[in-house]
């Protein structure tokens, strides 16, 4: 009932209802974590569907996790818009591509690879370079760069100058690697995740009919997290948008946690410039977190402690998240003798949470790196609780899922007999025959993870059918699980979440564990300049801003029981952390908290702060400014160009 303003714009506040219903031009939001960004853009399509302006299959919704693409398509359905395309940019690109490529192309499209380190390793045997897990890591990290920075083999030793040794090579040996790796792939038919968007990219560019027709299909488009957009997903938006403007982008500087793969936040700061017309946007009041998380939040941030890291006392203040809920528990901060009880810590406290009515499904383990989780694993399951089985990541890179998958596209082509039966029965049926049954067998272990996962595939089929409907059939769900498997989107498995905190951006928990706070952690030890290090702290900015509620902070002395005592805890938690901390052994306790004082060191590289100046940055002069402040001086940019509204609303609106 009420009126459709009601219904869709009455649970926003001011600033969030004038971005939902400014429907045409560009937009773009500027703010901080949990303070409504993806509330107010799904609320936008909404009421844009609902008041006829949108047309749905004519808007585009992307984002960057498919994690976060499947929440905004939830919350779209809520809202009545389900009808609406919320994907990230490589789903997006790999449908239309699977649309365009028999005609731009011809034949079928490639298979996707998804072990891109194998061929690295396969291409570097090609050339006799002799290579390590570590360099072929490296290796496979820096040919992703180059790819999402648009370079080719060709251009890449000019366009690549001062990027070190990846791998170990000097970079015309990785030059010749990059070269041969796109070989292996054309002799195995095969193409990786960046040629999705690469290939998309190229057709839009090359052939104007197809691209006349998807900017038929597309006339709105709507970015959640832009600030990590990479240069080849901004050249994919621009060929959809053509010379429209309808575009809505939304993030948060702060947030920037891609830049290592070539993702920048320049866009997002510099959207105003590009758009002079375009109406932006600030939200500053947090609702996701309790007053203790967004302050802890704030902290880290370091505009609390200096006073804002620009002088400007005007906006010094709404560049700090303002809380909204109310108060909740201290964070808690544990320090532990090793990995091995800080895992035992951290499960005994969850089974305290659980023991106190919060869902499984309401917390998350966040680490920095994927070789954490086994602790974890571990720990959690000694104490008998469920959790979702190393993050979602590999999930479809496991052997039996992608049995399962094989299975079941030859199922999809084994004719009529696809008909009649439903959807769960006949996934339920394929995958018996790789080890499932209704019960879970007993015990862990190898048997039980396999299980698992082809449990998930059977529960992801039914969800599916209860949510698209009976008739939705085997081989849209073979659609649906490739595009999930590009997009790197596990189904869900109940429990607690074990997740990278790159993995968790966009989403939120009851109570969230940050764990392994060691230097050589988090930063993590390869991070080896200022803006690497600038970097791991927003990214420990996105893991704590995750919590609504409950938020620990842990990490252990020594890496194994009995082993040197040799870690240190992370420099970020420096004035964040209180001067005691609860031990493994005692019994973790809300604690009162020491007042921070001043920065004595600059907070990117740690060096001592030389003059008064600098410390009222919290900066030296030698490091760059931080994200934060880039924002800062864009809306001051944008401030002094709206210099003649003698008095700006709080925390509001350049329109
Ligand atoms: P992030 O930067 O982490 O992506 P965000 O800015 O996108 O965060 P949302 O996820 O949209 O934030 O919102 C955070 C939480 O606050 C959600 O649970 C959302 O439902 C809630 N929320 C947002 N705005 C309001 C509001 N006006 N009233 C009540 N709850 C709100
Ligand atoms: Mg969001």
């Amino acid at each position: 009932a009420g009126t459709l303003e009601d219904r869709i714009l009455g649970g926003l506040d001011a600033e969030q209802r004038e971005v939902a219903s400014t429907l045409t031009g560009p937009v773009c939001v500027l703010a901080g974590a949990g303070t409504g960004k993806t509330r107010a853009i799904t609320h936008r399509i909404a009421y844009g569907v609902h008041s006829g302006v949108y047309s749905p299959q004519r808007l585009l919704a992307v984002t960057f996790t498919a994690r976060a693409a499947a929440e905004m398509r939830s919350r779209l359905r809520d809202l009545g818009a389900g009808n609406v395309q919320a994907r990230t940019f490589h789903a997006a690109a790999l449908r239309q591509l699977q649309f365009f490529w028999p005609q731009a192309i011809g034949g079928t499209l490639p298979n996707l690879l998804d072990h891109k380190a194998t061929m690295i390793a396969e291409a570097a045997r090609r050339l006799r370079l002799s290579t390590d897990r570590a360099s072929i890591r490296d290796l496979a990290a820096e040919i992703e760069w180059a790819k999402v920075s648009m370079l080719t083999p060709a251009n890449y030793l000019e366009n690549a100058q001062g990027r070190g040794t990846p791998g170990g090579f000097d970079l015309t040996a990785v030059a010749r690697v990059f070269q041969s790796y796109e070989d292996v792939k054309t002799d195995r038919n095969v193409i990786d995740f960046e040629d999705v968007l690469l290939i998309t990219v190229g057709i839009l560019q090359e052939d104007p009919k197809v691209a006349a027709t998807v900017r038929e299909q597309y006339r709105h488009f709507v970015v959640d997290e832009y600030q990590d957009v990479s240069p080849l997903q901004q050249r994919l938006l621009e060929l959809w948008l053509g010379d429209r403007d309808e575009l809505c982008v939304v993030g948060d500087a702060s947030q920037t946690i891609y830049s290592f793969t070539g993702a920048s936040p320049k866009h997002l700061l510099g959207f105003k410039k590009k758009f002079p017309e375009a109406t932006v946007v600030k939200l500053v009041r947090d609702y996701r977190s309790t007053p203790q998380v967004v302050k802890l939040a704030n902290e880290l941030l370091g505009s609390r402690r200096s006073g804002g890291p620009v002088a400007d006392a005007a906006w010094a203040k709404p560049l700090q998240l303002v809380a909204q809920r109310p108060a909740g528990p201290e964070p808690r901060f544990m320090e532990c003798p090793d990995d091995e009880a800080e895992a035992a810590v951290v499960a005994g406290r969850i089974r305290e949470l659980l023991d106190a009515g919060v869902q499984a499904s309401e917390i998350a383990i966040l680490f920095r790196t994927n070789g954490q989780s086994e602790a974890y694993e571990q720990a959690l399951a000694s104490a008998g609780i469920g959790y979702q089985l190393r993050g979602g990541e590999r999930f479809f890179a496991r052997k039996e899922v992608r049995d399962a998958i094989l299975q079941l596209r030859a199922a999809t082509r084994a004719a009529a007999d696809t008909a009649g039966e439903p959807l769960g029965q006949l996934v339920r049926d394929i995958v018996a025959s790789l080890g499932y049954s209704d019960s879970a067998p007993h015990g862990g272990g190898a048997l039980r993870e396999r299980w698992e996962s082809l449990a998930a595939l059977v529960a992801l089929a039914d969800e599916l059918v209860a949510n698209r409907g009976p008739e939705f059939s085997l081989a849209e769900f073979v659609n649906e699980l490739q595009e999930r498997s590009v997009a790197q989107h596990a189904p869900t498995v109940q429990g607690v979440t074990l997740a990278s905190l790159h993995a968790a951006k966009g989403l939120e928990w009851d109570a969230v564990f940050l764990v392994g706070l060691s230097e050589g952690l988090m930063p993590i030890s390869f991070a080896d300049t200022p803006e690497a290090v600038d970097e791991e702290r927003r990214l420990l900015y996105v893991g704590i801003t995750r919590a609504r509620e409950h938020l620990s902070l842990s990490w252990s002395t020594a890496r194994t029981p009995g082993g040197r005592a040799n870690r240190k805890p992370s420099r970020f938690l420096d004035g964040l952390r209180p001067d005691t901390v609860a031990g493994a052994s005692a019994r973790s306790r809300p604690l009162t908290r020491r007042k921070p004082a001043a920065p004595a060191s600059c907070r990117v590289c740690g060096s001592m702060l030389a003059t008064g100046a600098e410390r009222k940055i919290g900066r030296c002069r030698q490091c760059p400014p931080s994200y934060e402040e880039q924002t800062f001086e864009a809306l001051r940019q944008w401030r002094k160009d709206e210099a003649s509204s003698a008095e700006v609303p709080a925390f509001v609106v350049f329109t």
